[in-house]
């Protein structure tokens, strides 16, 4: 039964569905970059709300600024921007909902004015984002915005018609702040260490290229609360569709699948007001630095462990890392050895509680999150992901040499072959540049190393670094992954 809202009746009872009216809810949040993530985060949070009575203002409209939107806007607008939010876990208490929270979609190319107008609509509140974590044109280096993309030179020459999230963004709070309305908040989603400060600096960046007085009343008056997500959302396979049509008969154009685990930490700092989230678990801190450090180390750290020996050894999914003994050793390991020690205490967590159970949903074998998923555009990932911990383990003069094999093994991964002779395809917004450096030869690591976007100044400058690096792509090459990882388990330290 295809899914729309006249056949939300005939849903089998054990799926949950919108209590509420639709038709009532206002559009207070527009959100950029609706992928399987804000489906299955943010909006399901706005729904939980919703369904509780709460929120008729704070409905989503969803946004694409990229012409690969288009397939997501129609699959949606063809069922009433319903969806269907699978969760898949190793128990069988899992649930299946169908999702409401967003009432409409705009694909910038379709109409920017109409875009610009709907983000400087005084019922647009807040603006969410989740643009991945190379949408933020900063130099992770310098933090410095990259004013020279080409887009941005675009953005700048034609702010009428912008392409880029802060060519939008700050053609709608210009005509605010000429209108005298409150601007709305900035609130990244995306998995970016200080993710507000990110998307203000980059902000802030753009206008004061485009007009001072501006960047000085986005500086004063738009707000940027920094905040830890967390929820594992897979691509949406075919085999995932096939398998909720079986269960359900429900025929959704695009669902998304997640694991049952969710959790959100945001600083409450919103110029415009904000649904009251915390009714369905979300929390609300003046400081949310030491959870997301936790998150992104440990998390997407591992997931960055995980990912590139994974693929080199053949694996698909993040599960079948997890049953190969000998890679959740190293995996933990790096957790427990590289990462944690350089943790600041984060309060009402046991870490050792939360990596058990990270390595517990990285075990999911109903999701069956792809390790490719985890690879694509680590040029813009391990330097969020795995730099600030090798940064501090540098000064800190401590043991390198895990964290050089992750490094390492990303380097191998470019050839894109495994060790049982299968190819697979490296993505990367970065691809030739990167694969030009991981060119084996002569000069293989110092070029490598190089990639100043990747690795910055400090860490080729690190003569300890370098030497790890060296010694462990070399084995990688000459060894093979599995001998390379018990020389590396042998010398833990
Ligand atoms: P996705 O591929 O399903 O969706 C990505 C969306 O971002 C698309 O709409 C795409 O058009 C848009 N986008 C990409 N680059 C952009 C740019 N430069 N400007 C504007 N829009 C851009 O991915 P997803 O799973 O939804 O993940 C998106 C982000 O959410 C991640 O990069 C991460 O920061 C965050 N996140 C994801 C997960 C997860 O498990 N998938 C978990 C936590 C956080």
């Amino acid at each position: 039964m295809k899914l729309n809202t006249e056949n939300l009746s005939q849903l089998p009872a054990s799926v949950v569905r919108p209590s509420y009216d639709r038709c009532q809810v206002k559009q207070g949040i527009v959100h950029i970059g609706v992928g399987g993530f804000h489906r299955a985060h943010q909006a399901l949070y706005t729904e939980m709300l919703l369904n509780q009575g709460y929120a008729l203002d704070w409905g989503i409209c969803g946004v694409g600024l990229r012409s690969e939107d288009r397939a997501m806007k129609s699959a949606l607008a063809s069922q009433d921007y319903l969806y269907t939010l699978y969760e898949l876990g190793d128990t069988n208490d899992t649930q299946i909902q169908v999702v409401g929270a967003i009432g409409d979609f705009l694909l910038a190319e379709d109409s920017p004015e109409a875009l610009i107008a709907k983000l400087a609509n005084p019922t647009t509140r807040i603006v969410s984002l989740t643009i991945t974590e190379g949408g933020y044109c900063t130099d992770d280096s310098t933090g410095e915005f990259l004013a020279e993309l080409p887009e941005i030179r675009h953005d700048l020459e034609q702010p009428q018609a912008p392409k880029t999230v802060f060519g939008f963004l700050t053609a709608a709070l210009k005509l605010r702040r000429d209108a005298g309305l409150t601007p709305f908040t900035l609130m990244s989603c995306d998995n970016l260490p200080h993710n507000g400060q990110i998307a203000r600096k980059a902000l802030l960046g753009f206008a004061a290229l485009q007009d001072m007085q501006l960047h000085d009343w986005i500086a004063e008056n738009v707000s940027f609360p920094n905040a830890m997500v967390d929820r594992i959302t897979p691509m949406t396979s075919d085999a995932h569709r096939r398998q909720l049509r079986d269960e359900t008969g429900i025929e959704d154009a695009w669902p998304v699948v997640a694991e049952p685990y969710i959790q959100w930490v945001i600083e409450d700092k919103f110029a415009n007001g904000r649904p009251e989230w915390e009714v369905v678990g979300v929390q609300f801190t003046d400081n949310v630095t030491p959870y997301e450090e936790m998150k992104i180390g440990l998390l997407n750290g591992a997931h960055q462990a995980l990912a590139y020996l994974g693929a080199l050894l053949g694996h698909s999914f993040t599960h079948e890392t997890m049953q190969d003994r000998q890679l959740r050793k190293f995996v933990r390991a790096y957790m427990d050895k590289d990462v944690t020690p350089l943790l600041a205490e984060v309060p009402g967590i046991d870490l050792d509680a939360y990596k058990d159970s990270l390595i517990e949903r990285f075990s999911n074998t109903a999701i069956c999150d792809q390790v490719s998923r985890i690879c694509y555009d680590a040029s813009s990932r391990l330097p969020k992901f795995v730099l600030p911990t090798l940064l501090k383990q540098i000064e800190a003069g401590r043991p390198l040499h895990r964290t050089a094999l992750i490094a390492a093994a990303w380097c191998h991964y470019q050839q894109g072959v495994d060790e049982k002779g299968n190819a697979f395809e490296v993505e990367d917004p970065r691809l030739e540049r990167v694969q030009q450096a991981a060119r084996c030869g002569d000069g293989q690591v110092e070029r490598f190393l190089a990639l100043d976007e990747v690795f910055g100044r400090k860490v080729p400058e690190s003569k300890a670094f370098v030497a790890a690096f060296r010694l462990q792509l070399g084995r990688l090459q000459t060894l093979g992954v599995r001998r390379t990882l018990e020389l590396t388990m042998e010398g833990e330290g």
